[in-house]
């Protein structure tokens, strides 16, 4: 079995968003808690894969008493996807081993640019230690394997960017992006989970709104299908009940074995 926990739901800013007021922002309800979008999964080896390193990582490490972190899979270079990439040191300290860091080339671009320092050995760098990473490089679409898993990926239009969605047996992460292509939804047949982009039910430019993901879901008909990368504009208690059956809002924490 392997095992998948969401480390985070949240859109780019988190929620709650810092300074707001809103009746979301201000919840008790711990589901309206929501780090920046992430994931873990955990192979039956033990070999861990992060799925993309957010300005959350150290947090949603210590809340879900993540251990082991041997690789991390990019889903594209935004600042809400990589700029916990510093933290992953923690585990180069803890498991005393190098991570692995995969990713499609405009991914590893963006983290070269934004992380000069670790990936530029010309730098200069003067400083503790820096994280202990090797990059590498992937197709947009085929099957990489990692840690002895093998994942499909496939791209998913999200602006002027192209994120990388997967699927893993019969989970598939689709994270940050509007409007499933073909070529994607013909890989995501026969699905017990989907976990998928929908950020709120006003338009977005380059996110699904909880219809559009809705509607994406319908038509690939998995056994159950998780909402994230959602906004502050979404009340846990008010919209999940108005989902159709089978279709969720994902929150911090949820694991799923698989
Ligand atoms: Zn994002
Ligand atoms: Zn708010
Ligand atoms: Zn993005």
């Amino acid at each position: 079995m392997m095992r998948f926990t969401l480390l985070g739901s949240g859109t780019s800013t988190g929620v709650p968003l810092a300074g707001c007021r809103c009746a979301v922002c201000t919840s008790t309800n711990p589901k309206n808690l929501r780090n920046r979008t992430s994931a873990l999964i955990e192979l039956p080896s033990g070999f861990a894969i992060l799925v993309d390193a957010g300005p959350d990582l150290r947090h949603q490490c210590i809340a879900h008493r993540v251990r082991r972190i041997d690789a991390v899979l990019y889903t594209h270079g935004h600042a809400d996807h990589i700029l916990g990439t510093d933290d992953l040191r923690s585990y180069n300290f803890i498991g005393r081993h190098r991570i692995s860091c995969h990713g499609s080339q405009e991914t590893l671009a963006s983290l070269r640019r934004s992380f000069s320092y670790i990936f530029d050995q010309s730098s200069g760098y003067v400083g503790g230690l820096l994280p202990q990473l090797d990059l590498h490089e992937f197709p947009h679409e085929g099957v990489i394997e990692i840690g002895g898993a093998s994942l499909e990926t496939f791209p998913l239009p999200h602006g002027d960017v192209q994120v990388t969605g997967f699927r893993l047996g019969d989970l598939a992460y689709c994270t940050d992006f509007k409007g499933l292509p073909d070529s994607a939804a013909k890989k995501l047949q026969g699905l017990k989970y989907l976990f998928i982009d929908g950020i709120r039910y006003e338009p977005h430019n380059t996110h699904n709104t909880i219809e559009e993901a809705v509607d994406i879901a319908a038509r690939l008909k998995p056994e159950r299908t998780f909402l994230i990368h959602t906004t502050h504009s979404v009340d846990y208690d008010e919209v999940n009940p108005l989902l159709p059956p089978g279709i969720e809002l994902g929150y911090d924490g949820i694991t799923i074995q698989f």
